[in-house]
């Protein structure tokens, strides 16, 4: 164990590309989070059965903190991940200052994919609205296979009727979360007003994400990373804490860094 996390701390510190702080980073907070969620569905079998009717509502708020959780640590796992000096050193300011980077900026148009995927997605810090790309069809194409396998597995019968029912319903919202986060950035931009009133409501009761929940991520990039409504945030917070003290994970890769921050997103 110590021997892995030694290589893996001198891999983030080389900087290369960071594949190995990424694999590091992802396969701690997943192994934990994942005995987390266990627990949570062991603890569930025991006090509901899952024939219940009661049982339903119940697997969908769990799936929606499953969704969170997977969020917080999709997006930790990218905002902590290199992307070499060169990409670090831009810093665009909106929207079209990033389309306009990723089109012609040769810093940007010679880096490799991963850099420039890396980059494209902390370019949101210091542009955070509007989105710079489709963001659900994006996620779609990751979420659904994942959503025909899940099914396939339950068909087979590898897969019990209570996880089936959390992981799709997971998978099915899972195409959306980006979309949650980006109407949090909607209401600090355009004011809540610009909201459809169902989507302000459960902002307001933080069954999506509320702007004074992940307004802290945009403040110093290193906190708060979950965007579906933000439950999941203390446990991500906690094992990001964790990971950066163990040395699997290394704070220089928060984009852009401190002190910068944006004023709007206060
Ligand atoms: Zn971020
Ligand atoms: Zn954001």
């Amino acid at each position: 164990m110590a021997a892995a996390l030694d290589r893996l701390h001198a891999q983030s510190s080389r900087g290369g590309d960071g594949v190995g702080a990424v694999l590091g980073v992802s396969a701690f907070l997943y192994t934990a989070s994942s005995l987390v969620v266990r627990g949570g569905l062991l603890a569930l079998d025991t006090v509901l059965p899952s024939a219940s009717p009661a049982a339903i509502p119940i697997e969908a708020v769990v799936a929606c903190f499953l969704l969170d959780l997977i969020s917080g640590i999709w997006h930790s796992t990218l905002d902590l991940s290199d992307m070499g000096e060169r990409l670090r050193s831009i810093v665009p300011d909106s929207t079209e200052a990033a389309l306009r980077v990723r089109a012609t900026d040769p810093r940007y148009l010679t880096a490799n994919f991963w850099q420039q995927f890396v980059w494209s997605f902390k370019s949101h810090h210091t542009a955070p609205y509007p989105a710079h790309d489709n963001q659900e069809r994006e996620l779609a194409v990751v979420v659904m296979p994942l959503l025909f396998l899940t099914l396939v597995q339950w068909y087979v019968g590898w897969l019990q009727p209570r996880a089936t029912r959390v992981w799709c319903v997971v998978l099915g919202l899972g195409s959306f979360t980006q979309t949650s986060h980006f109407l949090a950035h909607r209401r600090v931009h355009l004011g809540r007003a610009s909201l459809p009133p169902c989507v302000g409501f459960l902002q307001d009761i933080h069954f999506l994400l509320h702007p004074s929940v992940h307004r802290p991520h945009h403040e110093t990039f290193d906190c708060n990373f979950c965007i579906w409504n933000g439950w999941a945030n203390p446990i991500v917070n906690r094992l990001i804490r964790l990971s950066m003290h163990l040395g699997i994970a290394d704070g220089k890769h928060i984009f852009p860094g401190n002190p910068y921050k944006r004023s709007s997103e206060r």
